[in-house]
């Protein structure tokens, strides 16, 4: 099944008050929520996504699933985070500004430029109700940390220092001059 996902520009206010509530556990690893973790993967892979948590399709669940970026879509490649519990987020943000730009299946249309933590360590649980022990770096650890605030109500409008529309891409003279210290 194929979700649809709130978006913030919706004409109703549905998205807006989902998008800011706080999620609760899943308590029930049941037929139930293996649906609607399959129906996220199938919407996450069909959006050409690389994460999407439960809110953003109306469920106020501490879930997400994620997939390494920039693999192509495949269902082997998704991770589903159920009831994630951050250990540790460490280190600092060395990607570059177009690695720093991030987008949202929630907020069409716009990148914000996010520093982010680089690595995270956490406990999960899986669909099956089987809890694992990870740690993520890099790009997997900014999607990690992107969707974990959606499980908090934060939108990556809340954490970039500056916006630009889909696509942009800076040229590599910003890209020094950036890293140099401008941001
Ligand atoms: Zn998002």
């Amino acid at each position: 099944m194929i979700f649809p996902i709130l978006k913030i520009t919706d004409e109703d206010r549905t998205p807006l008050v989902a998008l800011r509530q706080s999620c609760i556990d899943v308590t029930e690893f049941n037929r139930e929520l293996q649906e609607i973790v399959e129906g996220m993967i199938q919407t996450l892979l069909r959006s050409n996504g690389v994460g999407l948590s439960a809110p953003q399709i109306g469920r106020n669940l501490n879930l997400f699933v994620m997939r390494a970026h920039p693999d192509p879509p495949d269902r082997r490649q998704v991770r589903v985070i159920i009831n994630p519990k951050t250990i540790a987020e460490v280190g600092e943000d060395v990607s570059t500004p177009n690695e720093k730009l991030e987008g949202c299946l929630s907020i069409p249309g716009v990148l914000g430029l996010v520093t982010r933590r680089h690595e995270v360590d956490f406990v999960y649980w899986d669909e099956n109700g089987q809890r694992h022990r990870d740690s993520l770096g890099g790009m997997d650890a900014r999607i990690y940390q992107h969707e974990g605030d959606h499980l908090c109500g934060v939108l990556l409008v809340d954490k970039a220092e500056a916006f630009y529309p889909t696509g942009h891409h800076f040229a590599e003279a910003h890209r020094t001059q950036t890293a140099a210290g401008a941001i």
